[in-house]
């Protein structure tokens, strides 16, 4: 199993169909669990998907539609259920506070887990870890929509034929490593920058300045395309994408890999969203989601 992954549990936009569960998507990160736009059904999927409460250590809600949203009810209940030894913390729109509060709360259950409530209301980082830092932009739709995006701090990758030339081993590159220096040589001399990679996920907006902010430089894009071109009007009018226009975005953001999701049922065809983002000149890595699917983030750049 790759440590960074993408797993599909939805990906039905505004009602389930016989093939897709409403939106659900849970990206490992190294040792951590961040699960985006619970919708209905989630709590199911994720068994199906074999993802355990116990995966989750962050819940990033884009917005208060049903179908990002609905599955927190059954996803909050049975992190407390299984007693998650780990606390676990929730983003989502400041401005749904109250539609937070509901599905909290939605019946009676014994809480056991320290949830926190970190809602948001402006652009900019959310939170840093060792592994990433998480940052949101406003995004544009009919309610209030954030999307997300992870980055790795940039680091030096260590090259074993400088490490020989300068004579370096053993107990001594880790030592060169913690103290920068060793003996007049320094790490730049034995390594190479090492870019951090870029985890976005874009979901319910029509195009605007935080699809493209969000995109950039993206290892791996998770993004909606609700809509065909065919549609674009219908699009617009409602808030979402179309594939051509996801697709033109990770063109355009030099996207490694696109995740194209969040599908209306009036389409039979996956194999129109894959057209219609190959026309649109993006050549990077493309998936056209289908449940329980697992993408993995791409390696890094050579
Ligand atoms: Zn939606």
């Amino acid at each position: 199993m790759s440590a960074r992954e993408l797993v599909v549990l939805g990906t039905a936009s505004q009602v389930p169909t016989r093939h897709r569960n409403h939106n659900g998507y849970l990206l490992r990160w190294d040792g951590e669990g961040i699960l985006f736009d619970p919708g209905e059904g989630t709590q199911r999927q994720m068994l199906r998907a074999g993802v355990a409460a116990h995966d989750i250590n962050r819940i990033c809600v884009t917005h208060f539609h049903g179908d990002h949203s609905l599955g927190l009810a059954g996803v909050i209940q049975r992190i407390n259920l299984d007693q998650v030894p780990h606390p676990v913390t929730a983003h989502y729109p400041a401005s749904g506070q109250h539609f937070f509060d509901r599905l909290r709360y939605s019946t009676a259950y014994r809480e056991t887990v320290k949830l926190t409530e970190a809602p948001v209301d402006a652009d900019g980082p959310l939170a840093t870890t060792a592994a990433y830092t998480l940052d949101t932009h406003r995004l544009s739709h009919p309610v209030e929509s954030y999307g997300y995006r992870l980055t790795e701090p940039d680091g030096r990758r260590i090259l074993p034929a400088k490490l020989a030339e300068h004579g370096i081993r053993g107990p001594d590159v880790g030592r060169l490593q913690r103290e920068g220096a060793l003996g007049g040589v320094t790490l730049a001399d034995v390594s190479e920058h090492r870019r951090g990679q870029r985890f976005a996920f874009i979901m319910d907006t029509r195009l605007c300045d935080g699809v493209y902010v969000l995109a950039e430089g993206c290892d791996l894009l998770v993004i909606e395309s609700t809509f065909l071109d065919e549609d674009r009007r219908l699009a617009a009018d409602h808030g979402h994408l179309t594939a051509a226009q996801a697709a033109a975005v990770a063109r355009e953001a030099g996207v490694r890999h696109l995740v194209l999701t969040h599908f209306s049922q009036r389409y039979p065809d996956p194999e129109a969203f894959e057209a219609e983002a190959r026309g649109a000149g993006y050549e990077g890595g493309l998936t056209v989601a289908e449940d329980l699917m697992r993408v993995a983030v791409p390696s890094r750049h050579p």
